[in-house]
């Protein structure tokens, strides 16, 4: 499988060099070559494979030769190790919970994935890569949870001081080994700054820099995965299925698309966002009009300008008609995100986050307006232990901590305080 860049000008590469490379020379993002299909026997049999055979099978025709198959067997069943439990809320609806993963945060699983692909690739090379990295909280955690131990690989991270949480805090700075937290005196803007200057700077060349964000392949297919255990785990229920997806950047949506493209039978896609609604707007009125982020109480998808719709978009090729026949798109007030929290939790005395109660509002709406006989999924991409003060205030509870973030929270922080970028360039080449 060769990739190509979304912006046109560049040669197209391979998933190797697409994976090291994050974004194409001409900043286009990368997509492949064609959208493989899974013939039917594989769909006959899915129940009788385990999670990492059927999901060996759905990356395969991304990966190709690049990485041989007992190794990327050894990837998907390391990626892939904790549970994907479905909770069933209503007759018709089910939560898919995607925070079982250390970092309690679905993006667990693109960043376990592409660690160990990134590592793959720089065996035996004599110089490491080091992945540099923004984060305004979660995806740091992941990302370094992701990479910790893997060899030939050192990880930067940059948070901003004092405005992250607690826990996501700790997240990042307690792991120690191959990962480093850079704590900036500033606020996420300027980490974001910094990554990219040094990503431009020729004196930083001795460094083999790279980004671990979002829209690398590796990251963005193995989120695949989620499509097809929901579908696995629900084949014999004998209904259409369709998903609602929290989303922010699009890029989980986008790879839930690509599964149903490769033949995976889900009926429709329902993107969920808070009022950073670019999406459903653009579905309603047929114009992308990008907007400035607005903060919401379901922050991972406070994202005005979606990098991955460009991916959808070409998924469809560009036609709305096509967008809108397997996707739908909604919007909703943090007011109706807490109140979702307490219908759900009415419902099952369930306990959802922020992220997860947006799904739900979207799923409700959709099957609402849609009278078959449907059956919704609405993916749960944060532990509610995340989002602790939205949540216990809203629910009026208390959300235990679960015990593998017990630890987490137990071991001391350690990070190294910098200024600015001349302070960041100078750890660099140390
Ligand atoms: C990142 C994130 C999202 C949004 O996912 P996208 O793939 O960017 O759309 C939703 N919920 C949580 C908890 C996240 O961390």
């Amino acid at each position: 499988m060769k990739y190509f860049s979304l912006n046109h000008n560049t040669k197209n590469t391979s998933f190797r060099d697409a994976v090291i490379r994050g974004l194409a020379p001409d900043r286009g993002l990368y997509f492949p070559e064609k959208i493989p299909t899974l013939p039917k026997r594989f769909f006959d049999r899915i129940e009788g494979m385990s999670i990492p055979q059927m999901a060996y099978k759905v990356i395969k025709p991304f990966v190709g030769k690049q990485i041989n198959k007992k190794k990327l067997k050894e990837i998907v069943t390391e990626t892939l190790d904790f549970e994907f439990p479905l909770i069933e809320i209503t007759d018709n609806i089910a939560a898919l919970e995607l925070f079982q993963g250390p970092t309690l945060a679905f993006k667990d699983v693109g960043a376990r994935f592409m660690a160990r692909a990134l590592g793959h690739f720089n065996k035996g090379a004599n110089k490491k890569i080091t992945v540099l990295v923004a984060t305004s909280g979660d995806t740091g955690g992941a990302v370094a949870n992701g990479f910790l131990g893997v060899e030939g690989v050192n990880v930067v991270i940059l948070y901003p001081k004092g405005k992250v949480s607690d826990i996501q805090e700790k997240q990042l700075t307690t792991l120690g080994q191959n990962i480093t937290a850079l704590e900036v005196d500033g606020v996420f803007d300027d980490c974001q700054e910094m990554v990219k200057t040094a990503f431009l700077d020729n004196s930083l060349a001795s460094v083999q820099l790279t980004s671990a964000n979002s829209i690398n392949v590796a990251r963005w297919l193995p989120q695949m995965f989620y499509y097809f255990i929901a579908y696995r785990a629900l084949k014999h229920k004998n209904k259409k299925l369709v998903f609602s997806v929290p989303s922010g950047n699009f890029g989980n949506i986008c790879a839930g698309i690509m599964g149903q493209q490769m033949g995976l039978p889900i009926a429709h896609f329902i993107a969920s966002t808070n009022v950073n609604d670019s999406v459903p707007r653009y579905l309603d009125t047929g114009s992308y009009d990008p907007m400035p982020t607005v903060q919401t109480i379901s922050n991972a998808m406070d994202v005005g300008n979606p990098s991955n719709f460009i991916r959808i978009q070409k998924i469809f090729n560009n036609d709305l008609f096509r967008m809108k026949k397997n996707l739908s798109g909604y919007a909703y007030t943090d007011d109706q995100t807490k109140k979702a929290l307490k219908e759900i939790y009415a419902e099952k005395k369930y306990v959802a986050d922020p992220h997860g109660a947006v799904g739900y509002l979207g799923l409700k709406e959709y099957l609402h307006q849609h009278a078959e006989d449907l059956y919704g999924v609405f993916l749960e991409t944060a532990h509610p232990i995340k989002f602790i003060d939205t949540v216990e205030k809203t629910l009026k509870l208390k959300v235990p901590v679960p015990e593998r973030l017990k630890e987490t929270l137990s071991k001391e922080k350690e990070s190294i305080s910098i200024r600015d970028y001349r302070d960041l360039k100078s750890y660099l080449l140390d």
